[in-house]
């Protein structure tokens, strides 16, 4: 299906905040380590939440506004070498993700992405990461109609804001 293709490949392309790429530490390649280090605030990194072990920022090149990315704080490329506390809130932080995307957006549906290699279409592969992003009825052929062209209808610094405001303030327990 060409609207999957198209979607993956987007995927593929994972570049994160500018910002945080100027304030890398020394002898660092990671960006997410960089977010993750970084003194900037996290308005400024993109950085939407931040628990024990774990993070959620922006794709500072989003597929969709509210593209989320969530991750293990510590540098680790390999699902099977997270911790049991890493794992746990990794997918805690994932279903927070969905609740705020749904709150914020109100999407049709939601994309979760795991791309682990660079032959599965990683970009950073050395540093786990979820892609949790928002889809509606429709946005793939709108997609395949500009033919690449990137839609940005909403400014990152908004979808910090929305999603901030939106995430869910207790990540074990989301039922109301
Ligand atoms: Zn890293």
């Amino acid at each position: 299906m060409v609207a999957f293709e198209q979607l993956w490949a987007a995927w593929r392309s994972e570049y994160v905040s500018g910002i945080a790429t100027q304030s890398l530490p020394d002898n660092s390649t990671c960006v997410f380590c960089a977010i993750a280090a970084s003194t900037l605030s996290p308005a400024e990194t993109f950085t939407v939440w931040r628990g024990k072990t774990c993070f959620a920022v922006l794709n500072a090149f989003p597929y969709a506004s509210g593209h989320l990315l969530v991750m293990p704080l510590r540098h680790v490329g390999e699902l099977e070498k997270l911790t049991q506390d890493e794992a746990v809130e990794l997918w805690q932080a994932t279903t927070a993700a969905v609740v705020a995307l749904k709150s914020a957006y109100g999407p049709d549906g939601v994309n979760l992405g795991v791309n682990l290699g660079r032959a599965a279409g990683a970009g950073l592969p050395d540093h786990v990461h979820i892609h949790v992003l928002p889809r509606w009825v429709g946005d793939t052929n709108f997609m395949t109609t500009v033919a690449g062209i990137r839609v940005m209808p909403e400014a990152l610094e908004a979808s910090w804001k929305r999603l901030t405001n939106a995430w869910p303030s207790d990540l074990t327990k989301f039922e109301e």
